[in-house]
């Protein structure tokens, strides 16, 4: 009961990228970096490890960012055409590379950490992959000339790479798609038939992440104009819950969204965002187990699963270690309440 995970990043040692932020530069280049990027997903299992997490994650620490992680290795990308985006409904502007010819992917995205992270942990490992429409709000496209086609030619791409990490022994596949709090009509018309797609045929669990973003001043900025009640997740859960995907991650601690809105995920495992990312002020156990008390009203017990609310990238380490600590110490906390 209430097994603990992760949204899925953690802030990376300033020895691998510049701390403190979303697209940290790398320290190292070449055989330094690739050792240094196995040295801090070692660290970061260890640490969820000894924080009490039961399905552990890379906390991807492998990647620049959690969309070009996996562009990276996708053929049919122009880098060095970069244009000015405005993503997320224009909530923030970006520079994003363009789509030029058809994809392909070049090889395994992500078979070295996922392997190493198999190795080293007697846990159920959790891998992440970005959503294909977050993935078509942060890239330009000359090629395909519309999106759900585009959405769809990612969505190969990711159902390619998700298979093959299910082959290398990850337990749950999370696809993450912060998108789905800004379209929400996409969402409905081909959102989570793309998300299906991408999931397809996986013999592992799957879950998607949506969230209402990190917490960088853009997202707290347009936060503050959503009002009292956040109640988009109403039109996307029922949509969700008639999906073949198994788990739905969202954030629930310091949110307003109304928490009876869980209901709409009957059926579904729910990955109950107890963990702020939006604050430097670590939870203590009691609140931690006093939200999943509140969850609890609408979530069976053994459908909820504790979470952090979205990634910890940006955050300070010590923070999200500490963060780390309260998940896992809040878990034991509420299993020994609510222990028949
Ligand atoms: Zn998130």
């Amino acid at each position: 009961m209430f097994e603990t995970t992760i949204a899925g990043s953690l802030p990376k040692p300033a020895w691998l990228a510049e701390p403190n932020m979303l697209w940290p530069p790398w320290k190292l280049a070449g055989d330094e970096l690739a050792a240094a990027k196995r040295d801090a997903t070692l660290l970061a299992i260890k640490q969820q490890e000894d924080a009490g997490i039961d399905i552990v994650c890379d906390g991807e620490q492998s990647r620049q960012h959690f969309v070009h992680g996996f562009l990276e290795n996708v053929e049919g990308i122009d880098f060095g055409r970069r244009v000015e985006m405005g993503i997320r409904n224009n909530r923030y502007k970006a520079m994003v590379p363009t789509v030029t010819g058809p994809l392909r992917l070049r090889g395994r995205v992500h078979e070295t950490e996922a392997r190493l992270a198999r190795a080293h942990t007697a846990r159920r490992l959790k891998f992440t992959l970005p959503g294909p429409m977050t993935i078509i709000d942060t890239i330009a496209d000359t090629h395909y000339g519309d999106r759900v086609a585009l959405a769809m030619a990612f969505a190969e791409l990711l159902n390619q790479e998700a298979r093959a990490l299910a082959g290398d022994g990850v337990d749950v596949i999370q696809f993450d798609e912060p998108a789905f709090n800004v379209y929400m009509d996409a969402v409905k018309q081909w959102g989570v038939a793309a998300l299906e797609r991408a999931a397809e045929g996986l013999a592992c669990k799957t879950a998607v992440h949506i969230c209402y973003g990190y917490g960088i001043k853009a997202n707290i900025d347009w936060k503050g104009t959503l009002g009292s009640e956040w109640r988009q997740y109403e039109e996307t859960f029922p949509v969700l819950a008639n999906s073949r995907i198994d788990q739905v991650s969202l954030e629930c601690r310091n949110s307003h969204v109304p928490m009876a809105l869980m209901r709409l995920l009957a059926g579904k495992d729910v990955l109950v965002g107890v963990i702020d990312v939006a604050t430097d002020r670590v939870e203590t156990p009691e609140q931690v187990a006093d939200t999943i008390a509140e969850a609890l009203s609408f979530v069976p017990p053994e459908r909820l699963f504790p979470c952090t609310n979205c990634g910890m990238a940006p955050m300070r380490r010590e923070v999200a270690e500490a963060k780390l600590a309260a998940l896992g110490a809040g878990a034991a906390l509420a299993r020994r309440r609510f222990a028949a």
